[in-house]
């Protein structure tokens, strides 16, 4: 454990038994922002989805238990009755409830792309606010008081030195929760959501899960949140679970440092004394009582976001002196293969793909095939249609006919998810790597096909010999492609022809016979290109098939087998590439053209 980690800790332990009142009850509340705060470091810092409308979710657990302790037994449908008033009942109750509300909302809003979703988290995020204020049973705008206390092995927390522990106990249990899936195959799936869609996709991660999973976590702790703050208050009302607050929530996450689980405690800390600092002074400077302390908070977002993007914690991060991060990878079992491609099998045969765009026919009955241990060029000037071929291929966008056979398989109209299942995968034309994640990480999401254990296995880190299994193979292709020396880099640090290697090794750490390559070239030096080109012929010598989509002749002569040269979506010639140099159709379609 870190030095500084076990000083903080030590000094949450002993802070109720050494401070006054006023300010154990301040850390209270700072605790049960951090919790809601880190559900949003969750899905806004790391997943990229920005909600507005998390107090919404800290309503439903606050309402939850409000209800069910403070309804007479005879008055609750009779299968709730049998569990009593319990609150512990309350909070199942309420996860269950948030678990399904975080479902379809979900369904509903995670689908919007852009700035379509924050809109939509507002929506809900007042639509349940009104909905606590003028449900009759729920109290109206006066709310539920007369909550019970909670009892824990027999103590009743009634005051709040009690309380603190255990608030600070669950956001402790929940940042060990968060910090342990974020370390997991389901962590680095959530992580390449920031990527792109397309990326995460193309290495088999289920995107759509992957949000909804992100999203029912940030809800169910939102939930804890509002149930612990139900029993510390033991009154609720609709107004701390309004849409301003589910703003000041995202507030903390921003201020605090987003891509951090500790950002969630810097941001609510500093928030939240903040604002009790702010409410006793601005009044005196302005004169009268209103809410300048949001005028402030606005300001210091745009500052924040102007000189410290990622929020406070990296500031924070640079005055300590950090710990080398563990610089080996544990040794594991290989994961087991796929089935092999024979020398010279026929893997991918494109025959008459046709891909239009309204009247426009950027593929015009295209027909490509490649073998085991070969290096097929698609080439042609810029516009011709190359990259739409590649991605009627590899799945991000299907041929509007035509027929597209991967080892004897139709895959035509399939996702590119279960397309790279099938043993195809590609790197991008414009690197995709996570530029803040090592080398080593980056590669390791392309191992995802090949681990199984799911989310709940991650956070409990119960996959740790799975997870040592994927690194493994993550370290292997590194070494196979000749990056050993830049394994636990960030991936963002290496020079671009380097990055493309690291895309080549997080291609093949997915087990593939099949290697899509969109122009591996573009942008890099002459030394660069000469290793690229080394390494991919050494991948042919071990039976890879290459489909390499090119824009740089040169490259593509010393290199490829076989060549097909496109222009306005059609072929206009194929075949070896000395031959294909000197067709007087190519020369004047490609060569001789404005390259
Ligand atoms: P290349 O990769 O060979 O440079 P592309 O496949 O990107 O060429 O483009 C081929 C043609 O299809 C171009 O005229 C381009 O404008 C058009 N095109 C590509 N993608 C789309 C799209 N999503 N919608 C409409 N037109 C497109
Ligand atoms: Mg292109």
């Amino acid at each position: 454990m870190h030095p500084v980690l076990a000083g903080f800790l030590a000094a949450l332990a002993v802070g109720p038994l050494v401070l006054p009142e006023f300010y154990v009850t301040l850390l209270n509340y700072i605790g049960l922002y951090s919790i809601v705060a880190l559900g949003l470091v969750l899905l806004t810092g790391v997943g990229g989805l920005t909600s507005f409308g998390q107090a919404a979710f800290v309503g439903v657990g606050a309402y939850t238990t409000a209800f069910l302790t403070t309804t007479p037994a005879a008055e609750l449908p009779a299968w709730l009755a049998v569990f009593g008033s319990s609150p512990w009942v309350a909070l199942a109750v309420g996860l269950v409830l948030t678990a399904a509300i975080a479902l379809v909302l979900g369904f509903l809003t995670l689908r919007l792309s852009g700035h379509y979703l924050p809109l939509g988290t507002i929506a809900w995020g007042i639509s349940l606010y009104f909905l606590f204020g003028n449900v009759g049973f729920l109290g109206g705008h006066t709310g539920i008081s007369g909550i019970p206390v909670l009892e824990v092995f027999g103590t009743e927390l009634r005051e709040s030195r009690h309380f603190y522990y255990l608030i600070w106990l669950v956001l402790l249990g929940a940042v060990w929760l968060t910090r342990n899936l974020l370390d997991s195959r389901e962590g680095r799936a959530i992580r390449a959501l920031k990527g792109g869609t397309v990326m995460a996709e193309a290495m088999g991660v289920d995107t759509a899960r992957s949000k909804t999973v992100i999203f029912l976590i940030a809800a169910l702790f939102a939930c804890v949140s509002g149930w612990l703050y139900a029993h510390l208050q033991r009154f609720v009302n609709p107004t701390p679970f309004g849409l301003h607050i589910g703003i000041e929530y995202l507030f903390m996450a921003v201020i605090g440092g987003a891509a951090n689980v500790w950002g969630a405690l810097v941001g609510a800390g500093v928030i939240t004394i903040l604002k009790q600092w702010l409410q006793d002074v601005l009044p005196t400077i302005f004169g009268a009582s209103g809410n300048f302390e949001v005028i402030v908070f606005g300001l210091l977002m745009i500052l924040v976001l102007h000189r410290a993007r990622e929020g406070l914690w990296p500031l924070l991060t640079r005055l300590v002196p950090t710990r080398e991060r563990a610089r080996s990878v544990p040794a594991a079992a290989p994961l087991p293969r796929g089935v092999q491609a024979g020398n010279g099998d026929l893997l991918l045969e494109v025959t008459d793909a046709v891909k239009k765009f309204g009247g426009l026919v950027a593929n015009d009955r295209m027909g490509l095939s490649v073998r085991a241990g070969e290096i097929m060029a698609l080439i042609g000037p810029n516009g011709a249609g190359k990259s739409t071929m590649f991605n009627l291929i590899s799945g991000v966008s299907p041929p509007t006919s035509g027929s597209v056979r991967f080892r004897g398989e139709e895959i035509a109209g399939l996702t590119s998810r279960e397309i790279a299942r099938r043993g195809m995968s590609r790197t991008f034309q414009h690197v995709r790597l996570l530029p803040t994640m090592t080398v080593l990480e980056n590669v390791a999401i392309g191992a995802h096909l090949r681990g199984r254990r799911g989310v709940a296995a991650a956070s409990l880190h119960l996959e740790r010999s799975e997870e040592a299994q994927l690194l493994a193979e993550a370290a292997r292709q590194i070494e196979h492609v000749g990056l050993a020396e830049h394994m636990f880099d960030q991936a963002g640090s290496l020079a671009l022809g380097k990055q493309r290697i690291v895309e080549i090794a997080r291609a093949l750490a997915s087990d593939p016979c099949l290697l899509l390559l969109d122009e591996p070239a573009a942008g890099l030096r002459y030394l660069e290109k000469q290793a690229l080109a080394g390494l991919l012929r050494k991948l042919r010598g071990e039976g890879m098939g290459i489909l390499l989509v090119e824009h740089d002749m040169d490259f593509v002569m010393g290199l490829a087998d076989r060549v097909v040269v496109m222009e306005f979506g059609k072929k206009i010639a194929e075949g070896l590439p000395e031959h294909v140099q000197n067709d007087p159709a190519v020369v004047e379609a490609y060569l001789g053209g404005v390259d």
